[in-house]
């Protein structure tokens, strides 16, 4: 298998975890201000109950290549204790959310089986450019 390239990644998902009731507050500014300063990231909708390889309650934040260098440093500045995982979409799952993946605060255990199951993690996302 050919090692990915650059080029291979159609864009980013950031992965905002919280608890419901606990540090939902803090995730809903965080959306808000990502919204306003990124409105070319597409904020996925509320997951209160954790869906395909998430193992808590998160949003999807999806945002094409080009935002990375903005706005993943200043998600770094502004998580607020929030976990946050970083992967790029390069087609394969797995290993997007593993061996290409990186986590501001915890990292925290996913749902492998979720993959091959073909579950999906979100039905919010950037078209992809074939
Ligand atoms: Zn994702």
């Amino acid at each position: 298998m050919m090692p990915p390239e650059l080029s291979d990644i159609r864009d980013f998902h950031a992965h905002v975890y919280y608890e419901p009731g606990v540090t939902e507050a803090a995730a809903a500014r965080l959306r808000e201000r990502v919204a306003e300063l990124f409105p070319r990231a597409v904020l996925g909708r509320w997951h209160a109950v954790p869906i395909g390889p998430h193992t808590r309650a998160m949003y999807q934040i999806a945002f094409p290549v080009d935002l990375f260098a903005s706005l993943a440093p200043w998600l770094m500045l502004n998580r607020d204790g929030l976990d946050v995982l970083l992967h790029p979409e390069t087609g394969d799952d797995p290993r997007d959310h593993t061996l290409h993946a990186a986590w501001l605060g915890e990292t925290l255990p996913l749902r492998m089986e979720a993959f091959a199951a073909g579950e999906d993690e979100d039905d919010a996302g950037l078209p992809h450019e074939t």
